[in-house]
């Protein structure tokens, strides 16, 4: 279970705890004033656990009298609710929501949407990319930013070609847990790529995906601090093995070794074989990443990965 949907089920069930508490309080408070309330709604209680029971040992006869026991106590209560000013759900508005009663999951075993946003909020956390989450997104991209002059040798401007990366970058997103194939972005600095990412990464979230962002730098960094720890815990390889889509930047500014080649590869490896969809960005070439990383690694990217280009000039001194 991913820490983010373990911190929203704790937050869930702490919430329903403290709604039943007041609960509690609630009913106590308007029984006090109602007695009468009180004893409708315990005898509609001992009712309907009478039915049940008749109704389970198929006691016809007695189960018809029974139910006539019950609708008139209901009508009964109707009236006593009418007459306090009371509503039918009176002890409801102890709940956030009265979908599902603060239990984040519906009757029928799915989430309900109040868990589904929390849990939005908890993965946003844990992604890593929060500090972009305010302003990179899709509906932001500015593609006035970008030529609309063939580009270089290209036979398009960047303009056009970034408009239907966009266009194919979000129907990427919206069908990632169909997709089989992760993404790399090609290009030279300052051409919207992490842009790019992080506007996916964003609506992956959106969509309810567990998503984890890191610079090529800070995941080298932070994998050999888990190899090298004293207390070396494999676990700690877990997000990265298993996270549903792991957004690497910046392919090829992280230290180089063979043991962070080797890592890189091995990871890679693991998420293809469990199904789990990686993206990354790079300055290199494809021939410079396969001249620095081996063509064990470029394979597989050839293999399992959508590689397109971003063209243009350096956007940050545009901007
Ligand atoms: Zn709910």
């Amino acid at each position: 279970m991913s820490t983010a949907f373990s911190n929203t089920k704790r937050k869930f069930e702490r919430k329903r705890l403290s709604a039943e508490h007041k609960k509690k309080l609630l009913k106590k408070q308007i029984y006090s004033k109602y007695p009468e309330l009180e004893k409708i709604e315990n005898e509609l209680q001992t009712n309907a656990i009478k039915l049940a029971k008749n109704m389970f040992l198929d006691k016809e006869s007695r189960n018809l009298h029974a139910q006539d026991a019950f609708d008139t106590l209901l009508a009964k209560r109707k009236m006593l609710l009418n007459e306090y000013n009371l509503n039918e759900h009176y002890l409801d508005s102890v709940y956030d929501c009265t979908i599902c009663n603060d239990k984040g999951i519906l009757d029928n075993g799915s989430l309900c949407k109040c868990f589904l946003y929390d849990l939005q909020i908890e993965r946003a956390k844990h992604s890593g990319l929060e500090p972009f989450l305010e302003n990179d997104c899709f509906d932001n991209f500015n593609l006035n930013l970008f030529s609309k002059e063939p580009y270089s040798n290209e036979n398009k401007s960047s303009y056009d070609n970034m408009k239907e990366l966009l266009s194919i970058c979000t129907k990427y997103t919206n069908n990632f847990r169909n997709e089989n194939k992760g993404i790399l972005l090609l290009g030279n600095t300052g051409t919207g790529k992490s842009f790019l990412l992080h506007s996916i990464g964003r609506a992956l979230i959106e969509n309810n995906t567990e998503v984890l962002y890191y610079s090529a730098f800070d995941l080298v960094d932070q994998i050999s601090q888990f190899r090298f720890s004293r207390n070396h815990d494999e676990s700690s390889m877990l997000p990265f093995k298993n996270t549903s889509a792991l957004i690497i930047d910046d392919l090829g500014a992280e230290i180089i070794s063979d043991y962070s080649k080797a890592e890189l590869l091995n990871l890679l490896d693991y998420r293809m074989n469990h199904n789990k969809n990686t993206l990354f960005s790079s300055n290199l070439s494809l021939s410079e990443i396969s001249n620095q990383y081996g063509s064990r690694f470029t394979s597989r990217l050839l293999k399992h990965f959508y590689i397109y280009k971003c063209l243009g000039a350096d956007l940050r001194t545009k901007l």
